[in-house]
């Protein structure tokens, strides 16, 4: 059965009841708020990096792997799906998954990790975190405003995970993560759209690059109840069919799960706001205990199949190198970096900790090709 759409539950995100922008801003004329922060998304330039990004291959090892641009559209479209079905904001959900991996370091995790410990005595590096500063701060385009000015719904979305040292300086944003509180349901949707949409089409890159094999494959349960429906349908399918075939009925099932397991969750905490879903002490968007269990299943093999594989270690390794080398040439000579970030490394009030953190701010910036020609040059 399909719901109307345009109708919104009393517990969604209502602009009306919204926390707003940090800086006042008339309303526009045809487009609600939540459309027009998806909108300063996509125009913004570290949106426009995403294509150049890793996911879990770096971007030059072939044309068909996902992009952190690619992986963000496809959660928009399952984080749309869910809350379409569910009667909750889909605008903001849409800002939110186009947004959430804004801050992703060149490189995927090994970029992070290696940023993070370059960063070590000088507060660390947080991708998330990273992500709601490029919005907030780093994002220049506005006459009257640093980064994008987003609403405070678009901000709660992005920031999913925070240390309590970082929520701290964050005021009402950081609140939730020191009191153990929920953000709002198109959040939460965001949050577990992206690992469906990693899960998914990391099987299927995996895949391709050869890497993750049927056997292995069929050995996740997630992976193996799909196979045997798809195979006894079509014993003839050839791999590429198969396997999609295959991704296609996992990320059905698990989308399936996951509305109607929030359903019901709702109907017995019949919350009658956007305050009681943040008032929770556990999320409220989860699925079924059975797919969760095979969904984490599906996750732990990935992560030691696929993102511990040899073949994309040595590539990971690398990486990390290659961060590592840019962040303490940058810290010896600024000058190496260029126009505003050099400016304000090299400021007269600019500690080394101020220093480090435009650093860390440019070298995050990077796509995966830039990294590679500045470390090239620099060396
Ligand atoms: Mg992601």
């Amino acid at each position: 059965m399909t719901k109307p759409s345009g109708e919104l539950a009393p517990y969604a995100a209502h602009e009306a009841q919204g926390k707003g922008r940090r800086y006042q801003e008339p309303a526009a004329s045809y487009r609600g708020e939540y459309q027009r922060d998806r909108d300063r998304i996509v125009h913004s330039t570290a949106f426009r990096r995403l294509v150049y990004k890793t996911q879990v291959f770096v971007n030059h090892e072939g044309d068909l792997y996902r992009t952190r641009l690619t992986h963000s559209l496809e959660v928009a479209q399952i984080a749309r799906t869910v809350a379409r079905a569910l009667l909750l904001n889909e605008d903001l959900v849409e800002a939110i998954s186009l947004a959430h991996d804004l801050g992703h370091t060149p490189f995927g995790h090994a970029g992070q990790d290696a940023l993070n410990a370059c960063m070590g005595e000088f507060g660390g590096f947080e991708h998330n975190l990273q992500s709601l500063r490029v919005v907030d701060e780093l994002e220049a385009k506005y006459a009257d405003f640093p980064g994008l000015n987003l609403t405070f719904e678009t901000r709660e979305g992005i920031l999913k995970h925070c240390s309590a040292r970082n929520a701290q300086e964050l005021g009402e944003l950081g609140e939730r993560f020191l009191s153990r509180r929920q953000p709002g349901l198109e959040a939460q949707i965001a949050n577990i759209a992206d690992a469906i949409a990693y899960n998914n089409h990391d099987v299927d890159d995996g895949f391709r690059a050869g890497l993750l094999s049927l056997d292995e494959l069929r050995q996740q349960a997630l992976f193996d109840e799909q196979y045997l429906a798809v195979h006894a349908r079509y014993p003839q399918l050839e791999d590429r069919r198969l396997i999609y075939e295959i991704i296609r009925s996992m990320i059905n099932k698990v989308v399936t799960d996951l509305i109607d397991n929030t359903t019901r969750r709702l109907e017995s905490l019949a919350p009658d706001s956007i305050e009681d879903i943040r008032a929770q002490r556990n999320p409220v968007v989860v699925l079924s205990d059975a797919v969760y269990k095979k969904h984490t299943a599906l996750k732990q093999f990935l992560s030691k199949h696929l993102y511990r594989h040899d073949k994309v270690r040595e590539m990971t390794d690398k990486a990390k190198l290659m961060i590592e080398v840019l962040f303490e040439r940058y810290m010896s000579d600024p000058g190496q970096m260029s126009g505003e970030f050099c400016l304000s490394a090299t400021a007269d009030d600019a500690n080394e900790s101020t220093k480090a953190r435009v650093v860390a701010d440019y070298v995050a910036g990077m796509t995966d090709r830039f990294a590679i020609a500045e470390h090239d040059r620099v060396n």
